[in-house]
């Protein structure tokens, strides 16, 4: 599906590789419609839809999938849907740009915002409230401790109290976890990330499971709100589809060898990552999710906030950088890039995995991690 596009063809030309669509208005049929769908470029264009066809059959969207400018305005697009006053419950740990934007903005347009620890289903069900929430956001593995939340426990809870359930899976992958069908209403994710897998795009994706109102008004967020992807990005994307599921294959097995490496070593402290058996979340992760436990991982390292920095500093492989899931391997200090209120404890460094040798990525970390202790 992901390789070959859908295997589908350009009908004029039948070349293999269908051309980017890059207009912004269409001709109008004489007798004044619009037979071919197409209208304007900014609700809709063939190029994005072509790669919206293949990340809804990746994630068994039945009601397909929208692509957005970035993955927080797909994230957001989700609230800007809902009415104000509406409670909407969200995961106290995840990806900090929306936590923000969810206490700053999203309360400034009237939803009540709660944060709660999702890992712990007993206390997502305490928070609900039901009639008045409407959405429960998650993420799962979540930013940068990579806690997990029981996706099919989540929809459970959520929809007993006749709320919606939506799923950040973008550290999860449609390589890991498909949340659609463990009970999830909508899955979204930042397309910037594994998805593209090169670091060069900026890009969003939502995917839904029911053709409901909610998805149809976010459809008009998007629409009128001008949040679409752009054809040349949505080309790009489709490209770094084709070989999404080698790329994240081969992340997935380096990431789990070196947490398994680190987890052992003199200067680390803890490694953070669902794979390994001491996870907390580790049995969740092992139900929900497959092919591994994906790419993303921390590590805590001895000595506290100087070592961890210090050690980043020291990297050569890896490359010092935010953001994640290209092919080349990301560290980051992560809690100098939330700031203050972070849960992000001051000794972690966040890594994201790429496709280099892991024998190489393990050396380098092993030689920064010895000389920030020299
Ligand atoms: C990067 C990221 C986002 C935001 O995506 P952008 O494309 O940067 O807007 C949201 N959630 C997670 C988990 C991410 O890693």
């Amino acid at each position: 599906m992901a390789a070959q596009a859908l295997g589908r063809v350009d009908p004029a030309t039948r070349a293999v590789v269908p051309p980017i669509h890059v207009a912004t208005t269409y001709l109008r049929d004489p007798d004044n419609a619009y037979s071919s769908g197409f209208v304007y470029g900014r609700p809709d264009n063939a190029t994005v839809r072509e790669t919206e066809a293949v990340l809804a059959v990746l994630e068994e969207a039945e009601a397909g999938a929208l692509l957005f400018g970035s993955g927080m305005a797909a994230a957001t697009a989700c609230f800007a849907a809902l009415e104000p006053g509406d409670h909407v419950v969200a995961s106290a740990v995840m990806y900090w740009a929306l936590r923000n934007w969810l206490l700053t903005e999203a309360t400034r347009w009237g939803l009540r915002v709660e944060l709660v620890e999702t890992d712990d289903l007993g206390k997502l069900e305490a928070a609900m409230r039901p009639g008045e929430t409407k959405l429960v956001w998650i993420e799962t593995p979540s930013n940068p401790l990579w806690t997990i939340t029981d996706i099919a426990g989540a929809a459970r809870i959520a929809h007993a109290a006749g709320a919606r359930l939506a799923v950040d899976s973008t550290c999860a992958s449609p390589y890991h976890t498909r949340p659609l069908g463990l009970g999830a209403d909508i899955v979204m994710h930042a397309g910037t990330k594994i998805l593209n897998g090169h670091s060069d795009v900026i890009a969003g994706v939502l995917a839904a499971r029911q053709d409901d109102e909610y998805w149809a008004r976010i459809k008009r967020v998007r629409a009128s709100g001008g949040a679409i992807l752009g054809p040349f990005e949505a080309y790009l994307l489709n490209r770094g589809l084709k070989t999404f599921y080698v790329r994240a294959a081969a992340q997935a097995a380096s990431a789990m060898a070196l947490a398994e490496r680190f987890a052992a070593h003199p200067h680390v402290a803890r490694v953070l990552y669902p794979g390994l058996p001491q996870h907390p979340g580790h049995a969740v992760a092992a139900g929900q999710m497959e092919n591994g436990f994906g790419f993303m991982m921390s590590v805590q390292v001895r000595g506290g906030e100087g070592a961890a920095i210090g050690t980043a500093a020291r990297v050569d492989l890896w490359k010092r950088a935010t953001s994640l899931g290209g092919v080349e391997s990301l560290v980051e200090h992560r809690a100098s890039i939330e700031g203050p209120g972070t849960p992000c404890p001051p000794d972690l460094l966040r890594l994201s995995v790429g496709i280099e040798d892991p024998d190489d990525l393990a050396r380098d970390l092993d030689a920064a991690l010895a000389s920030a202790h020299a």
